[in-house]
């Protein structure tokens, strides 16, 4: 497909800008209390994990006044525990906060979302890993193993600030996890339903942008030019995020994760080559885009390379999944209402899950004609 053909075949589309403000650059952290100030927020609850209390107090140091206190009880976890949630909102409302500033990873950025769902309390978040979380609507609570997640305009962030200063400290293998678990964002957002051409550029270049940079932040972690171009790249794939629906790869991650608690990042990195290699022969305008973003005819292959230059896991056999289970794995994708651009049965998911086993060389495929899927719910 050329270019041309590309960008003609996208003519039909809804784009729905959600409404938040960024503020990108190193060091840019420093202006945090002008961030706070345009909201007009004076009364500020600090969140962040335990781990980093000293950073949080650092932040409440930083905006003075507008600070009440800091809550250093977020929690890694995927999503929030509503007891963290319920604490998060009792503290700010026993401070009397008008607002949160966030600083962390998805999990803070959660417990802020959580807290926003609970009284309305607008937030401020400060990424300091790749996650996305901060540019989407999407809440999640965990109580008693039920998981719930959704959508709600009321949970995303006023304004970002990203200072990819914050991301040094993120160890080099977590780094690259998180990095390529945003461009499995950029790669489904690209064939979504309701991808549109804003969309569709936000991603390709996110997908330039991680692809070029995660190598180079794993040679050298500190490097903030290469840090700066990686967590550009987690901002534009946190939006495409925001933006679409997730297909089949996020269906699959999600259900291995939940039913044989594998780490996030980890199952995203194996489980993307394989599912791109089968989504992409029915998606010509995506893997055009993602052959321009990654280099190479195979876009698929291209990921699977990546994730060997990263050292990442490239098999579900390296996480500890037996076999055995694969196809009780591929029943609960089955079972759940989802959208993807190629019809998938039973048979189908289990030879993707297979492969992601064995941890192959993915196969570009060819297949059949791309199915039209009604839109009925948004899931990530
Ligand atoms: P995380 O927030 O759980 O952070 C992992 C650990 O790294 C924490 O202990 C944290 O304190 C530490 N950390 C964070 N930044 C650091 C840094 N720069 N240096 C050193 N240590 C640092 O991990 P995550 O991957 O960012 O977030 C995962 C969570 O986000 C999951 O719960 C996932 O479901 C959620 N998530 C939600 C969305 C959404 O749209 N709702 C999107 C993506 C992820």
């Amino acid at each position: 497909m050329t270019d041309r053909e590309a960008a003609a075949a996208q003519t039909e589309f809804v784009y729905d800008a959600l409404p938040m403000r960024v503020s990108f650059g190193s060091g840019r952290l420093a202006h945090l209390g002008d961030e706070v100030a345009r909201l007009g927020l004076r009364r500020v609850l600090v969140l962040c994990t335990p781990g980093r209390r000293e950073l949080g107090e650092r932040v409440a140091e930083l905006l003075g006044d507008a600070a009440v206190g800091v809550f250093a009880g977020a929690r890694m976890h995927v999503p929030v525990p509503v007891a963290v949630a319920e604490a998060g909102a009792a503290e700010a409302r026993r401070l009397d906060a008008d607002g949160c500033v966030a600083i962390g990873g998805g999990s803070t950025i959660g417990l802020a979302k959580a807290i926003a769902r609970d009284s309305g309390l607008p937030s401020v978040c400060v990424p300091t890993t790749y996650s996305g979380s901060e540019m989407t609507p999407v809440w999640g609570l965990t109580e008693d193993g039920d998981k719930r997640t959704g959508r709600d305009p009321v949970v995303l962030p006023r304004s970002v600030v990203y200072d990819p200063e914050l991301t040094i400290g993120l160890a080099a293998h977590t780094s690259a996890a998180s990095g390529v678990n945003a461009l499995a964002h950029a790669v489904e957002a690209l064939y979504a339903p309701d991808v549109s051409p804003v969309v569709a550029l936000m991603a390709e270049e996110a997908a330039r942008s991680l692809a070029t940079a995660l190598p180079a932040v794993v040679r050298a972690p500190a490097d903030v030019p290469e840090r700066a171009l990686a967590l550009r790249g987690a901002w534009l794939a946190g939006a495409c995020l925001g933006a679409t629906t997730m297909s089949l790869h996020h269906k699959l991650c999600h259900v291995l994760g939940g039913l044989l608690d594998l780490p996030h990042a980890e199952t995203h990195t194996v489980v993307l080559p394989h599912v791109a290699a089968f989504n992409l022969a029915a998606a010509p305008r995506a893997a055009a885009a993602l052959s321009r973003a990654l280099g190479g005819a195979d876009p698929a292959r291209a990921l699977h390379d990546l994730n060997r230059t990263l050292e990442l896991p490239r098999s579900l056999a390296e996480l500890g999944v037996d076999r055995a289970d694969l196809s009780a794995v591929a029943d609960a994708v089955l079972a759940r209402p989802s959208i993807n651009p190629r019809q998938a049965d039973h048979d189908t998911v289990l030879r993707i899950l297979n492969d992601a086993w064995a941890g192959t060389v993915p196969k570009a495929a060819t297949g059949p004609t791309p199915v039209e899927v009604a839109i009925s719910t948004r899931s990530i």
